[in-house]
């Protein structure tokens, strides 16, 4: 099926579709299925995690599409407890063989875990994966601005991303103003926030007047305020629906009655206090 996805470009050369889907809390033996009928409704980018214990479904997944494995993008995250420059490097090794692929396109350290004080040799792991061509893009989640900071004092390269919790009643301004600052794109995770977002009344209204969902709408809005999203679910109809946002026309004035839903309300973790 032919979607019309638009892709950012990364720092390191890789073009990153806006759309994906996610795959957290997908168990392990649905996700081949998923996973191919994603790809089957157009979908060109899977978010995956080697703590989602999943990453043999998504391989799998992409085999059974019959796609070529440079038309997928794929992303995964290291595990929280492979923190450390040589755990990092065989945490990658580990998620290659259970995707069946020689690199991922994107890498990320999942949680800075700044209790642990080892986010920075992690780092420097990750940069000699993408010289080595085992990662196309490198990057960060749920880093905050104090985390990136330390990132760029240490030297070597920026995060191409950071992947964070984002969503309407969470929307994280003034990291999402450092990512822009820092040419960092800004992945937004939970984009509909877990679905507990869908019932305000100004995306009822908006998802009317556009002859669309509620969900559609705040996919649009992340889509013209920049972010990357993949949506998770499991039921065809809506990884479809999910997929087909790009062409919702919001105006400033409905992108910014979204942007007044923000209540500061985090759903997941927080990544001060968070220690895996
Ligand atoms: P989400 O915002 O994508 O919400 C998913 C839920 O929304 C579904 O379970 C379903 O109940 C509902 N939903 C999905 N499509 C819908 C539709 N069209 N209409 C109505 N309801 C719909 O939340 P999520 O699953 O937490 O996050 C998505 C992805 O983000 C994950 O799969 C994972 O890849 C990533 N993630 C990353 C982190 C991190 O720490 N980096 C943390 C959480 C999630």
């Amino acid at each position: 099926m032919a979607v019309d996805i638009p892709s950012v470009p990364l720092p390191g050369g890789a073009s990153l579709p806006q759309i994906g889907i996610g795959v957290f809390q997908v168990p392990p033996d649905d996700t081949a299925n998923v996973v191919r009928t994603a790809l089957e409704a157009g979908c060109r980018h899977i978010d995956t995690a080697q703590m989602y214990r999943n990453e043999a479904g998504v391989g799998q997944g992409i085999r059974d599409s019959g796609l070529a494995r440079e038309d997928v993008f794929v992303t995964t995250k290291l595990a929280n407890d492979a923190h450390g420059h040589d755990n990092a490097i065989t945490a990658l090794e580990g998620s290659l063989e259970r995707l069946g692929t020689e690199y991922v396109d994107l890498y990320l350290i999942h949680w800075p875990l700044p209790g642990r004080g080892k986010f920075l040799r992690t780092w420097e792991a990750f940069d000699e994966l993408q010289k080595a061509g085992k990662t196309r893009a490198i990057g960060v989640s749920n880093f905050r601005p104090e985390d990136l900071d330390r990132l760029a004092e240490h030297g070597g390269p920026l995060p191409e991303v950071n992947q964070i919790e984002l969503h309407p009643a969470f929307q994280q301004r003034e990291l999402s103003e450092y990512h822009r600052a820092h040419g960092i794109v800004t992945e937004a995770w939970s984009p509909l926030g877990q679905g507990r977002v869908l019932g305000a009344a100004v995306l009822a209204d908006l998802a009317g007047k556009h002859g669309r969902t509620p969900a559609q709408i705040v996919l649009a809005w992340h889509l013209r305020r920049g972010r990357v999203v993949f949506p998770k679910s499991v039921h065809a109809e809506r990884i479809r629906e999910n997929l087909d946002v790009a062409d919702i026309e919001l105006d400033e004035a409905e992108l910014a009655a979204i942007d007044g839903l923000d209540e500061g309300r985090r759903l997941g973790p927080d990544p001060s206090t968070f220690e895996g």
